[in-house]
């Protein structure tokens, strides 16, 4: 069981966004230059403490975490999704093909993610659910007018299955 924040919110939901940079963005960048970039525009032009989400997930599948150093740590509440942000993680997809403003209907994962991305972010989740409560994955879409992550997320293809107790 992960409980974030002073008030000890439970973590059960994991909430899926893009980063709404162009298609090709993440090539060749590390993963402290990718970190650099979310720091100066959550924290240099937002005004943030940190940057807002928990993980970041890169097309070559590398799941960036620094133990909370300049992204959130699983114990503390995000900065991601208005309204929604005690106990969920906010996990951010780098997109290889950008993604529009607008959803497109009948978009899916595959349209902007690549397979090494949708198999690191399966065994993410994975790992989430061993250490909380993990009951919804969603997208930010869900709580927002917004396109992100791109494609609508519905929580049976991303849950893992409870081990049986
Ligand atoms: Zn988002």
């Amino acid at each position: 069981m992960i409980l974030q924040g002073r008030a000890k919110y439970p973590v059960r939901e994991a909430v899926l966004h893009t980063s709404a940079t162009p298609g090709g963005w993440a090539d060749g960048r590390s993963d402290e230059e990718i970190l650099d970039s979310f720091w100066q525009w959550h924290v240099r032009e937002n005004g943030w403490r940190k940057i807002g989400y928990h993980r970041i997930l890169t097309p070559e599948g590398r799941v960036i975490h620094d133990n909370g150093r300049r992204l959130r740590s699983l114990y503390e509440v995000g900065a991601h999704v208005r309204e929604r942000n005690r106990g969920t993680i906010g996990i951010c997809l780098i997109p290889a093909r950008t993604v529009p403003n607008v959803m497109k209907r009948g978009a899916t994962f595959d349209d902007y993610y690549t397979p090494e991305q949708r198999q690191a972010l399966t065994q993410y989740l994975r790992e989430l659910a061993e250490l909380t409560d993990l009951r919804w994955v969603t997208g930010h879409n869900d709580y927002a007018p917004k396109a992100c992550p791109g494609f609508q997320v519905r929580s049976a293809d991303w849950l893992p299955e409870r081990a049986a107790a």
